[in-house]
């Protein structure tokens, strides 16, 4: 391969010595879960994200599952998701045995588009879950003007928009509860599964606290029937070091993505994604998207580029969901999507002349299949 999607090896060895430091300051202090090292970075990244509060946990469908059941919702309930998103988003729902409520997203961004939340309210439902997909934000304002006024809570999918700005203001606390993954591919990965919640609301960040500890404050005493989802003192200490990199890392992502705006724009057949006003977004993924995608996926590939699939089944059509029974054609604008979406190499160190590879590449293709 000529161009990685993305190198992570690359990431680590840009901070090693600083990674090293980290990891050997929990290996000699003895404590592993619950400590010193997740309390600081619980703080540091809600200052950095704009909340009053985080919660850390093992991974993001955790903080996602854990947000929804903190905030009450159970079997019974609808939550409105977008048909367009990562399989977790939904999971989470399931998990705490409600049922997901599809919305279809705006083309441009790929977000939910939330003219259409308001006709999928029904009496059972209890909640929005908005995703910030690609790291590009939602409008937010108006979903909180749908949800507000019903009393609906709004709880974001930040899995993939860390640092991101919605109308100045980092994602981090603008709905009720924010909940984050620390993936080792996302804009701020740990070395292994992690994850958190963020929001302005001390009592759901005590619960989430209490729930993700077997739903004990005290040791041995169980209040509430809760998981085990921890997010370790070593994850802790290593985020707590790409937290300081992550504005710069963003910065790298932004250069990268006005560059493959500028220099790819015009060519046939190719859709670029557009930037809603009021949204700042950090590119945790490029995705463009062509009718022949596929075959531009091939090209790309012989020409050494490797792209990916974000997704190549929306969830209402995974067999996991055929109880659902939503039909092929049944949400078309998250479909055709499905269809077209391609995923350009991009991170903070994709390396200019690998972008220059890149640019040439999709040029090519795109020529090539316009004939
Ligand atoms: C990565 C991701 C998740 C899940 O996070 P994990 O830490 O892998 O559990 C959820 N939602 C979206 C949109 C994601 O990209």
């Amino acid at each position: 391969m000529t161009v990685a999607f993305l190198s992570l090896a690359d990431q680590v060895r840009e901070l090693r010595p600083q990674l090293d430091e980290a990891m050997r300051r929990v290996l000699d202090s003895g404590w592993f879960l619950l400590g010193k090292e997740l309390e600081a970075f619980e703080g540091e990244f809600a200052t950095y994200v704009q909340a009053k509060h985080c919660a850390g946990v093992a991974n993001g469908l955790d903080a996602l599952h854990l947000a929804l059941k903190a905030c009450g919702i159970g079997p019974g309930d609808e939550v409105i998701v977008p048909s367009n998103t990562y399989i977790a988003t939904w999971l989470a729902v399931s998990q705490v045995g409600a049922v997901p409520v599809p919305v279809e997203p705006v083309p441009g961004t790929c977000n939910l588009d939330a003219a259409r939340i308001a006709a999928a309210i029904t009496p059972r439902t209890r909640a929005v879950m908005p995703v910030h997909l690609y790291g590009q934000p939602c409008d937010l304002d108006a979903i909180l003007a749908v949800t507000r006024p019903r009393g609906l809570r709004v709880i974001e999918d930040a899995a993939q928009c860390h640092g991101a700005r919605w109308r100045g203001k980092r994602i981090g606390a603008h709905g009720d509860a924010v909940a984050w993954s620390f993936y080792p591919t996302k804009n701020l990965g740990a070395l292994a599964d992690g994850g958190a919640v963020t929001t302005d609301d001390a009592q759901l960040a005590e619960r989430i606290r209490v729930l993700r500890n077997y739903g004990q404050r005290e040791r041995y005493v169980c209040e509430v029937q809760g998981l085990n989802s921890r997010l370790e003192e070593l994850q802790a200490a290593v985020l707590r070091v790409k937290l300081v990199r992550l504005d710069e890392w963003n910065a790298r992502r932004t250069r990268l993505a006005a560059r493959y705006l500028a220099e790819l724009a015009g060519l046939p057949g190719l859709v670029l994604p557009t930037v809603a006003a009021g949204a700042e977004p950090v590119w945790h993924l490029f995705t463009v998207r062509h009718a022949r995608r596929d075959a531009l996926k091939a090209a790309l590939l012989a020409a050494g580029v490797q792209t990916i699939v974000h997704y190549p089944i929306p969830p209402h059509r995974q067999q996991a969901y055929a109880g659902l029974g939503l039909v092929a054609g049944s949400l078309p604008v998250a479909e055709a999507l499905h269809r077209d979406i391609l995923s350009l190499p991009i991170g903070p160190h994709l390396a200019d002349a690998d972008a220059g590879l890149v640019i040439a590449a999709v040029r090519e293709a795109c020529n090539a299949l316009a004939v």
